[in-house]
């Protein structure tokens, strides 16, 4: 890979040669620069400045040892990460991630890229992110509420309302925040909006929970309609099952389209008649099983093994909502064969570099991430500022933010991309319209 100006050239190379061994966001940030070609032609004072030298250098990174105690009393000991990339627009901000596969590159990847996505969603929250290698599955409750006071009891000294405030991502959800949150207001003694995505008996907002799916579909919604598209009457495909799948897969279907397929990382169902999406709530949201149960629910469907298959059914719209680099060429180009329209990431960066310039150069409408699941970091903006008013906004009042909130970041990724003369390329139009408010605001505050 060699990017055409020379500058951003040897910056991508530096950042290869200092961050060894951490694919994912050499990947993450080789887009990012791509994008950014015409603009710092058009701004030269962003190189003079050494603006791009430091948006590619996280602020902080803090590593930590997480020893907890199993059921069986044995110690086990787990490594936490808090990636503090950019605080130029705000405190930091961003989810907590729970997977086997976390290492401080992944961690990276997603600090970076939420740094885009937050500005993108035109309210004051900064980019970070976070996450340990522990692995929830199988886990019993009282596990999972030692590793994560163990976690809290060494992540509490870098938080704070105004400073960092984490939220969930893969296998961090409403119960993993809440032992989290426990713990903090312990230690600190302080009942404050450290986390989002909370309960609402604690401050959490209505419409946290649904917001990353619902805004994954809003925005989609609107790339559909400004092309004299819709959902309606729309077969979807969807992977993951997890929150952001479920959530998009009842906003999908509330605006008229049949989901037919879901995914976990053992393999995925497909229900030609439109997913039963309450047995899949009971089945993953209540008793934390396999996708595969979902035959003791609809004998009819179908079980697969193995999680690429997905993109093989034939579908208009694919949703990818379970992990990063999920869909590769050899999908694409089956999405592509079967007559897809568009495809919406809600997941982050879960389509391959190649699998995108194959959407982008056979027409498919293409929804990047950082603009298309904007809507949880959104809505947690949002539950921040109910926590500082003291107050809680209705169900209505919080969707219709995001809704908006969703609505103008399509509006100002196109434009972007118009304005640098790459109309309909959503990918270059987001990483334009979200670094030019973060590197206006470096420049502002001088070389910090
Ligand atoms: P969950 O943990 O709720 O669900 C994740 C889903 O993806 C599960 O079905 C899981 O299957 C599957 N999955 C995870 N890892 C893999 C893997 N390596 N291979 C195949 N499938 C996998 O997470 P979320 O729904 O919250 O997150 C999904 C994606 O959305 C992530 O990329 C996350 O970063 C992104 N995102 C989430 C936001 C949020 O608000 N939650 C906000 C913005 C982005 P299994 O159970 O088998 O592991």
């Amino acid at each position: 890979m060699s990017l055409k100006n020379s500058y951003l050239s040897d910056l991508y190379e530096r950042v290869v040669k200092r961050n060894p061994a951490e694919p994912e966001f050499h990947q993450a940030v080789y887009e990012v620069l791509e994008s950014l070609e015409p603009v710092i032609e058009k701004h030269p004072e962003f190189v003079e400045k050494g603006v791009m030298e430091r948006l590619v250098e996280p602020e902080r990174i803090i590593k930590f040892r997480v020893p907890w105690i199993d059921d069986n009393g044995k110690v086990q000991v787990n490594r936490g990460f808090r990636v503090q990339f950019n605080s130029a627009i705000g405190p930091y901000k961003g989810g907590l991630r729970l997977h086997p596969s976390v290492y401080e590159g992944i961690i990276k990847f997603l600090g970076f890229e939420q740094v885009f996505k937050n500005s993108l969603t035109g309210l004051p929250i900064g980019g970070g992110k976070g996450g340990s290698d522990f692995d929830p599955k199988g886990k019993s409750d009282n596990e999972v509420m030692r590793f994560c006071q163990s976690f809290m009891t060494e992540l509490y000294k870098y938080i704070g309302k105004d400073e960092d405030v984490p939220a969930g991502d893969i296998g961090v959800g409403g119960r993993e925040i809440g032992y989290m949150y426990g713990q903090y207001k312990r230690i600190t003694g302080l009942y404050e909006g450290v986390l989002t995505g909370k309960g609402l008996t604690y401050g959490g907002s209505l419409a946290r929970k649904e917001a990353t799916g619902y805004g994954l579909c809003y925005f989609a919604d609107e790339m559909l309609k400004d092309n004299g598209k819709s959902f309606k009457g729309k077969t979807v495909v969807i992977s993951g099952s997890g929150n952001v799948a479920i959530y998009a897969t009842e906003k999908a279907t509330a605006l008229g389209a049949k989901v037919v397929a879901l995914s976990d990382s053992n393999g995925y169902i497909y229900d030609k008649d439109g997913v039963d999406l309450d047995a899949v709530k009971q089945i993953k949201e209540v008793e934390r099983k396999r996708i595969k149960e979902y035959l003791s629910y609809r004998p009819n469907a179908e079980y697969h093994e193995g999680c690429s298959g997905i993109w093989t059914i034939k579908c208009d719209i694919a949703l990818p909502c379970a992990t990063q680099n999920e869909l590769d060429l050899d999908s694409a180009k089956a999405l592509v064969k079967n007559g897809v329209i568009a495809v919406a990431e809600g997941a982050n960066m879960p389509s391959t570099p190649d699998a995108v310039a194959y959407f982008q150069s056979n027409g498919v409408l293409f929804a990047p991430a950082k603009a298309s699941n904007a809507g949880g970091v959104a809505t947690s903006a949002l539950e921040m500022t109910q926590n500082s008013e003291r107050l809680s906004w209705t169900f209505e009042e919080v969707d219709e933010k995001l809704h908006d909130i969703m609505v103008n970041i399509y509006h100002n990724a196109a434009s972007a991309a118009k304005e640098y003369g790459m109309e309909g390329n959503l990918v270059a139009g987001a990483n334009i319209a979200g670094f030019l408010k973060v590197a206006d605001a470096m420049l502002a505050q001088g070389n910090v």
